[in-house]
């Protein structure tokens, strides 16, 4: 047996054969040509063709997991329709009189090499699509078909896989995807959880041509990969995999099942999410709000500031997709290992210590109170709440507050509706702000407690840093004493104190958050059933 591990990006126990994924392995021969209008003509009848593939496999991704999803092949369609490209492409089969496949290749190579050069996460992900439609163009020019499709149910490995190649396969005939690369917010990895198959990335020393055919075992739970296991190791997972299945299915009976204590203490359960497009896991899993909108993602996965309109649109969305449930909006929190370059912040020695989220805010009000603006027009559809990130000071809230009264008064001049007792609360992730949380406490609404940060400034170790993680002791009686602070101070002033950071959907500290008088906990959308059960088990 040989055991392998790398990074789950969808937990799940499967078994199966392995297959590993292998391209058309198709190289592309530099010819000369000996007219350029010709060879423009096949380009641009070759890129139409990929564009209605793309068309066809938009449908098929809409119908089968939603539109969201479905949106890359969206973007590849736009990415073939791109100005540049098709210059690129044309300039190169004019000035070197050079085939069609070539100018295709030479353009995706420069394409792909200036998105992965660039600083922001999301950009350099698009290295990735822009091979993936250019290989699409270069198999039409070269009389290819569709790319290969799976036929017979495998656990699929390979380096990494393009979305259209994730898309083009039969779900029904995916055991699970093992990459020997990739990233856990690639589009691939998105498409893998939104299949919910199980999927592991960085998966070293997995892609061995001896391994293809071979019986092998997937945990997705723990990021392993067992080849050819032995009996031992397959009882384990065999049990894993119905304790699992078990759990999940009564898990399910706590759908609309109130999250209270056997005493009766009520836990306010709510979801963190980045875009509108964890909705569905959000109302699938029965939050009861969402508790930290993670606002930067729009501006993450736009390549500039994204329009008053465009946020606007964002927030209304989830407002109305809850009802009336809460949606706290937290407002740009970017810098430290969000780095987004149309910002242009000057590079840092310390980034986490750095400029960053509502400090950038304060010296670059514009951009701010176009997200004010956003989030005050879409207060007027749903229970919006304002949550300020990274906060270390009474002058910061005030300060912030002063523009969100500026920007409410300019609404009302223009006669548009926003909520007039909108709630404003902040994040208490400095150990600044939870020390002095009985000031802020008379300045705001409510506290959510961002234990990511606050652990890493409070024992003054990088939670970026894989080196040290080990050491991270996200139970330290110091962190914990903090909380309890934090609750105290909220309490006596009378507002409520929850929890966003990884931490509150700790299990282990569940009942210690309960004791300490925790009001919400914040979790990411998978966990929420699994927590409300463990809540009701509590005293
Ligand atoms: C936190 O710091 O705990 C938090 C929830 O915010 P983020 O992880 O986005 O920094
Ligand atoms: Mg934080």
């Amino acid at each position: 047996m040989i055991e392998l591990s790398g990074r789950s990006v969808c937990g799940g126990v499967t078994f199966g054969k392995i297959s590993i994924f292998s391209r058309n392995g198709r190289t592309v021969k530099r010819t000369h040509i000996q007219s350029a209008e010709e060879e423009i003509g096949r380009f641009l009848s070759a890129r139409d063709s990929a564009v209605s593939e793309l068309e066809v496999l938009y449908e098929k991704a809409r119908v089968e997991i939603g539109e969201a999803q479905a949106q890359i092949f969206a973007i590849h369609q736009m990415m073939l329709e791109d100005e540049d490209y098709n210059d690129s492409v044309k300039n190169i089969i004019s000035a070197q009189m050079v085939n069609a496949e070539t100018a295709v290749l030479a353009t995706s190579d420069n394409f792909a090499r200036m998105f992965s050069e660039t600083e922001d996460a999301y950009m350099q992900e698009r290295a990735a699509d822009v091979k993936d439609v250019s290989d699409r163009v270069i198999n039409i020019l070269s009389g290819g078909g569709e790319t290969k499709i799976v036929t017979e149910q495998t656990i699929i490995v390979a380096d990494d896989l393009a979305p259209s190649e994730t898309i083009q396969m039969d779900k029904e005939k995916i055991l699970a995807f093992v990459m020997e690369n990739g990233s856990s917010t690639s589009h691939t990895a998105i498409l893998a959880r939104s299949m919910n198959i199980p999927a592991l990335i960085g998966t070293k020393g997995v892609l061995n041509p001896e391994f293809n055919g071979k019986a092998a075992a997937v945990d997705g739970y723990n990021g392993k990969i067992y080849i050819e296991p032995d009996e031992k190791t397959a009882e384990m997972l065999k049990k894993k995999k119905q304790e699992k299945e078990l759990q999940r299915e009564l898990l399910k009976k706590l759908k609309d099942k109130p999250t209270v204590t056997k005493r009766g203490r009520k836990i306010n359960l709510y979801a963190n999410i980045g875009t509108p497009e964890d909705l569905g896991s959000v109302l699938l899993n029965d939050a009861e709000g969402i508790g930290l909108f993670r606002s930067e993602f729009l501006y993450l996965k736009s390549d500039d500031f994204p329009s008053e309109d465009v946020q606007f649109q964002a927030y209304r969305r989830v407002a109305e997709a809850m009802g009336d449930k809460p949606v706290i909006i937290r407002t740009l929190d970017i810098g430290a290992d969000k780095k987004i370059g149309y910002f242009n912040i000057a590079e840092e020695e310390n980034p986490a210590m750095g400029m960053r989220a509502i400090r950038i805010c304060l010296e670059r009000p514009t951009i701010f109170k176009t997200q004010l603006r956003a989030i005050l027009r879409a207060s007027a559809f749903g229970n919006i709440m304002i949550m300020l990130p990274m906060i270390t000071s009474v002058d910061e809230v005030e300060r912030s507050k002063t523009l969100i009264d500026e920007v409410k008064s300019e609404l009302e001049n223009s006669g548009i509706p926003y909520n007039r007792s909108i709630e404003v609360g902040i994040m208490i992730e400095t150990p600044a702000a939870a020390v002095i949380s009985d000031l802020l406490a008379e300045k705001v609404d409510f506290f959510s407690i961002g234990t990511n940060d606050l652990t890493q400034y409070v024992l003054a170790m990088d939670r970026q840093n894989s080196g040290i993680s080990a050491m991270l002791d996200t139970h330290h009686e110091a962190i914990l004493r903090l909380i309890k602070t934090v609750v105290d101070n909220s309490h006596k002033k009378g507002i409520w104190t929850g929890i966003c950071g990884e931490l509150g959907a700790d299990i282990e500290l569940l009942p210690r958050f309960i004791e300490l008088g925790i009001d919400e906990l914040s979790v990411s959308p998978s966990r929420i059933l699994e927590i409300r059960s463990a809540v009701r088990e509590s005293e």
